[in-house]
């Protein structure tokens, strides 16, 4: 039986590989007939110590199959635990002092020296197919870029897993999703409030339409699938402030070459993390900031993950991918128009 350190390892390795197709887990790379797929489900305000005791069995089965981790986040004065802040530092790998996101205005982000995933992804290999759908819609106007093939507003969460099934039904190969009710359900009555449950039974569901649209696909596809938040909730309803409440959040991560089990080093900076030199970067520890600044008139490194890691196999687009009004196969930019957010 591998020793912890060396369990720690692989996982570090998995966390650091995690969503980049050119950081393919070696378990995957060495599969030659598998394309490499991932899907990151953001739930707005979900708070890990209320997920056991909800109705959520399509997350239950997704932990049970997978990796678990709960973490801090920062607190005042670095950022509020509010949603730009959040979603920018899940979306890019750093933490707001990197990003300068740190309140919901998005005064002067950072997002050229710290690109979003997606639009790293876009600049190493633009024949993937890449989509954010989300109902908070900052995050598909601001935080994820112009670079990435379909950013798409689902106006409320029913309509966000509509567009992602479609999306991914349709070929994408990179999705994330951001379901926003949870975050509303906590202003209104907090974390002891009924709705809140409620509203994460109603979550559990929308992610159950979301993994049986991955599970329809074709076997040959080897998907990585996280499912994470921006921050939680108090008990009567708000979030922002420093309580261990509003700061702690999680990551749960599925997919090859990830271990299934509790952690407690994995932090939502490491669902995508930055750029970094591929010798560096099996060993970077999780939440640790050892990478450097991605600037987007640089070449790519072929690769930034293990040695061992290559880029994903590509395949061609299925023409249901390009019908109107559907996702945008290549750089359509937004597909919606936009709106004012709601609260987050
Ligand atoms: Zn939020």
């Amino acid at each position: 039986m591998p020793s912890y350190r060396k369990r720690a390892v692989v996982l570090t390795t998995a966390a650091a590989c995690l969503l980049s197709p050119l950081a393919a887990a070696p378990a995957v790379a060495a599969a030659d007939a598998t394309a490499v797929k991932t899907l990151v489900v953001g739930i707005d305000g979900a708070s890990f110590d209320f997920l056991d005791d909800a109705d959520m069995p399509n997350l239950d089965a997704l932990r049970g199959r997978g990796m678990v981790s709960s973490s801090n986040l920062y607190g005042t004065p670095l950022a509020g635990t509010i949603s730009g802040p959040g979603w920018s530092t899940i979306a890019t790998g750093v933490w707001p002092d990197k990003h300068d996101v740190v309140d919901n205005n998005f005064t002067a982000p950072r997002y050229d020296l710290y690109p979003d995933y997606l639009t790293r992804i876009e600049a190493a290999q633009p024949e993937r197919s890449t989509a954010v759908v989300a109902t908070w819609s900052p995050i598909a106007t601001t935080v994820f870029g112009s670079a990435v093939d379909s950013r798409i507003q689902g106006g409320n969460d029913v309509g966000t897993t509509a567009k992602a099934v479609e999306a991914i039904a349709g070929g994408a190969d990179d999705v994330f999703v951001h379901l926003d009710e949870v975050d509303g359900a906590g202003h209104s009555t907090g974390t002891n409030g009924a709705a809140y449950a409620q509203a994460l039974a109603k979550a559990d569901g929308e992610i159950g339409e979301i993994l049986a649209a991955v599970d329809a696909r074709p076997a040959d596809e080897e998907w990585t699938i996280v499912v994470t938040a921006d921050h939680g909730h108090t008990p009567t309803g708000g979030h922002g402030g420093s309580s261990p409440a509003e700061r702690k959040v999680f990551v749960i991560a599925a997919g090859p070459g990830i271990e299934p089990g509790v952690r407690h080093d994995v932090k939502i900076t490491d669902v995508a993390p930055p750029s970094s030199p591929p010798s560096a970067s099996p060993r970077i520890r999780p939440g640790r900031s050892t990478a450097r600044p991605y600037r987007t008139s640089r070449p790519m490194p072929s690769t930034r993950c293990a040695p061992s890691c290559r880029p994903a196999r590509t395949r061609p687009v299925p023409e249901r991918m390009s019908s109107a009004g559907r996702m945008r196969r290549r750089r359509g930019g937004a597909s919606t128009t936009p709106s004012c957010p709601p609260a987050a």
